[in-house]
């Protein structure tokens, strides 16, 4: 229950959509029931890679399960134990009372703050910012790129306008928040050269409120980094498989780049798996990329690949 769905699924909390999915694949197939008859251990494995994909696997249910990651740290961090008891975090009050007016650039979630507390305090009250992310491809971040993206907001209700809020009148159509969520899609520009993590702020484009001014829409654009490659602090991470036999003797492996260059890698006798390289000018937009060295662990053994194993064995190797 409480385990951190990006752990289970062995990626970063900025991967992109696509690579969650490639990664909940690959896991999969490894501790399918199949291919691991009568484990407990593996059985166990994969039904939490399910249920945190199912936690994560959309970007739908990704943004609740985030949203919510971020109203539990506010509450943790506030030492304010959570009304919602872990669960309803959609509703109304995580999504509307956003920070005052630019005192702060996140949430100043302040309980005691509801209608009629929050009508007596000097300063402006303001929507809640929104956070999200967008994903795009290396090569629409080197020549940006506009996006289509589609969120739910708290707009300022249309039938009361928003006068119902901190007021006894009745509004049939927002309940007296004086907001209603509504989608909107809207087209985001990514500018050219845009790196990973790379933070777009739309203004007034978050939580709209009754009586102040609306929340940011904050949007981190994610590079997906693509099969067998991974972002880490900003540095662009690729696997590179090696036979066994080249990892102890050394020997040369040849890697495709994201410019889909074909590269030869010198490994040195005596590598190690995890050991890495640091190739300068092959990484996103003529950055640096980091290769990491895997051991490549064949599905299949042919006849003669199995005899030498075999002669391997007896050697005590
Ligand atoms: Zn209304």
């Amino acid at each position: 229950m409480s385990e951190d769905p990006y752990r289970t699924l062995d990626v970063s909390k900025d991967a992109t959509d696509a690579e969650i999915k490639r990664s909940y694949r690959k896991l999969a197939r490894q501790y399918h029931p199949d291919r691991n008859p009568g484990d407990a251990a593996a059985e166990e494995r994969f039904k939490s890679i399910q249920s945190a994909y199912e936690e994560i696997g959309t970007a739908e249910a990704r943004s609740n399960h985030d949203q919510q990651k971020r109203m539990e740290e506010m509450f943790s961090r506030g030492g304010v134990s959570s009304p919602f008891g872990g669960s309803d975090l959609g509703d109304i009050f995580s999504q509307f009372f956003g920070g005052r007016g630019g005192k702060t650039s996140g949430f100043d979630f302040n309980f005691e703050g509801n209608h009629q507390g929050r009508k007596k305090s000097h300063e402006t009250p303001r929507g809640a910012n929104i956070e999200a992310g967008i994903d795009i491809s290396m090569n629409q971040a080197i020549r940006g790129a506009d996006v289509k993206f589609s969120h739910r907001r708290m707009r300022i209700c249309s039938k009361c306008k928003g006068t119902s809020f901190g007021s006894s009148s009745q509004c049939s159509s927002c309940n007296g928040y004086g907001v209603q969520t509504k989608g909107s899609t809207i087209t985001v520009r990514v500018p050219k050269g845009a790196e990973h993590g790379h933070l777009l702020r739309l203004k007034g484009m978050g939580h709209e409120h009754p009586e102040g001014e609306s929340g940011d829409l904050l949007i981190t654009v994610r590079l997906d980094a693509e099969d067998g490659r991974r972002w880490e602090e900003g540095r662009l991470v690729q696997e590179v498989r090696i036979p066994y036999s080249t990892l102890v003797m050394g020997g040369k492996v040849r890697i495709t780049t994201p410019d889909r260059k074909k590269v030869q890698i010198e490994i040195p006798e005596g590598a190690r798996i995890g050991d890495r390289r640091r190739l300068q000018g092959h990484g996103h937009s003529g950055g640096p990329l980091d290769v990491e060295f895997v051991l490549s662990e064949p599905e299949k053994l042919t006849k003669s690949q199995r005899e030498a194993l075999e002669i391997l064995r007896e050697s005590g190797l």
